[in-house]
Order: C-alpha cells, then structure tokens, then sequence
C-alpha cells in the first residue's frame, strides 16, 4: 500500500466525512460493470496511478474518493472500445460478461489476477426447475420474510426480494449450460444437522463443492459468445463523460 492511501495511517480515516460522503464513494467504487467503454493503457500488470492530489478545501476524503491522475499520453500501449466493459472475474463478472455478450454487446472483461476468482461451491436458488422435480416449493416473500428474521432485519429486503423473484430463472440457465458442458448439478439437502437453513433446500453445487468449475463453465461460454477476457490486467481509473452517464 502506498503511504497516501489514508487507511493505512490514519487510525479514524472517516472522520470529517458525513454517511452520505461515504454511501457517495462506496457507491461508486462498487460499480462492477460499465456500460460503453473506453478502454485505454492498460499495458498488463500497469499498476494503479497515484491519486491526484486534492485540490479543495472541505471535508476530508477517504483515499478512495480521490480520482487517480490522469494516465500520461505516452504511457497508453494500446487503446480499444466496447459497447460493454466488465471489471473483475468473480462470478459475478464472468456472469455479466457472458449476458452482454450473449445479448450481442461488444464485450471486454478485465481481471487482476492471473484467473478468475470463484470460492465455495454452494449457489442458493428457490423453485429452480430441479426443486421443482423434487416436489419443492416455495414462496418468495415468506423465505425473504424468514431471512430477514433470522438476521434480525438487518437485511437489504429489496435486494433479497430481488433474488427471490428472479433467482429461478438464472438458476435454470446455468444448468441448462451445465447439461451442456457435461457437468452434474448436485443438491445438498440441507437436512443434515449442519445445514445453514434446514428449512430451505437450497443449495446447488456444480460438479462438486467447488465453484471453480462453475467460473471455468461461465469463462468457455463468454469467449464462445465473443467476450475478451484480459488477465493481469488492473482497471486504474474510471474515465466518465459529463456525468457519466
Ligand atoms: C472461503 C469462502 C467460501 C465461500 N463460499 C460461498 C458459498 O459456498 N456460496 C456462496 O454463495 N458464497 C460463498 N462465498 C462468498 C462468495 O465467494 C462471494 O459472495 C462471491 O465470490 C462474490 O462474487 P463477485 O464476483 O461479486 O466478487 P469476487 O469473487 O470478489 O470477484 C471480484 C473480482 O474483481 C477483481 N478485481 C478487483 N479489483 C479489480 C481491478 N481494479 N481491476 C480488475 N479486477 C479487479 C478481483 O481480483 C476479483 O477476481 C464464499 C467466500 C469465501 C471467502
């Protein structure tokens, strides 16, 4: 860590910065995918430019708030666009990548490591085609109802609700990819006296407890569908127009 980043030395980097300062940034640096991109420099492994010093007086800024200075002309190797570019390749990015370029978006996805990055193996569904057969239903408001109790309402109900009504379908989609690639869909019961939620069987492993195998299918699909995967590639800086939007 650079000594600039202000988390690492001080001790309260928050103060001065009101919840809505905050909830601003987090917002921001939370955004995964970007519609209508640019992509520039990026030379693999460019490191992350030093944050533009700021400028304004006012209240403090969290390392994060300050934008990184402009990346200098002569160090852009390469420029290319795309209608849709995908930041990390965690699950959820390797998802996105495929869904724009199954959608037929001109796709690029970048990734900091070496690989994608998948952990566990459990994916939770409701009502998935496979429960379904196995005599499974359940209602969507009462296991969001049932969620938030157990977590004492300390939940994002609109999201969960989110899932709730829309997780069937993706569900199917990926194991219907999964019947194509010749990997099996298992369900954990959640029977067992260690099940996270007894109540609920949600659970849907791919090939095995190990999600790795789910993100190699998703990666083979995006590249088959056109996406562009770079690898040890670091996204250093967002460039918006106007209000970036
Ligand atoms: C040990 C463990 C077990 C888990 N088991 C389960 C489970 O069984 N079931 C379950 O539902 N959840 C499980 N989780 C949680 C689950 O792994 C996460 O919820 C999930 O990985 C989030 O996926 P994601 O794609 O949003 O983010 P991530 O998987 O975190 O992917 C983000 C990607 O973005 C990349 N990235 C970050 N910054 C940049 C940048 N500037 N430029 C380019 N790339 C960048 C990162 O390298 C990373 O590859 C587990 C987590 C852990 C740690």
């Amino acid at each position: 860590m650079s000594k600039d980043n202000s988390f690492d030395t001080d001790p309260n980097p928050l103060k001065g910065l009101s919840r809505r300062d905050f909830l601003k940034g987090s917002g921001l640096v939370g955004a995964a995918a970007v519609g209508g991109g640019l992509l520039a420099a990026c030379s693999p492994q460019a490191g992350a430019p030093t944050p533009a010093a700021a400028t304004t007086a006012g209240p403090a800024k969290a390392a994060f708030e300050i934008p990184p200075a402009p990346i200098a002309k002569g160090d852009i190797k390469q420029t290319e666009s795309a209608d849709v570019v995908v930041i990390g390749a965690g699950v959820a990015g390797l998802m996105a990548a495929l869904s724009a370029a199954e959608a037929g978006a001109k796709t690029i996805l970048i990734e900091k490591s070496a690989k994608f990055n998948a952990r566990g193996g459990h994916n939770a569904a409701i009502n998935s085609k496979i429960q379904q057969s196995e005599g499974l239903k359940y209602t969507p408001v009462q296991v969001v109802r049932d969620l938030a109790r157990w977590a004492g309402n300390r939940i994002d109900s609109e999201l969960l609700m989110l899932w709730a009504n829309n997780c069937s379908p993706i569900m199917d989609y990926m194991c219907d990819l999964a019947a194509k690639h010749n990997i099996q869909v298992l369900r954990w019961g959640n029977d067992v006296p260690t099940a996270y939620y007894p109540e609920y069987k949600t659970v849907h492993m791919f090939g095995a407890m190990d999600q790795t195998i789910l993100a190699g299918m998703l990666e083979k699909e995006a590249i088959a569908k056109g996406a562009v995967i770079h690898y040890t590639m670091a996204a250093a800086q967002l460039v918006r127009q106007g209000t970036g939007r």
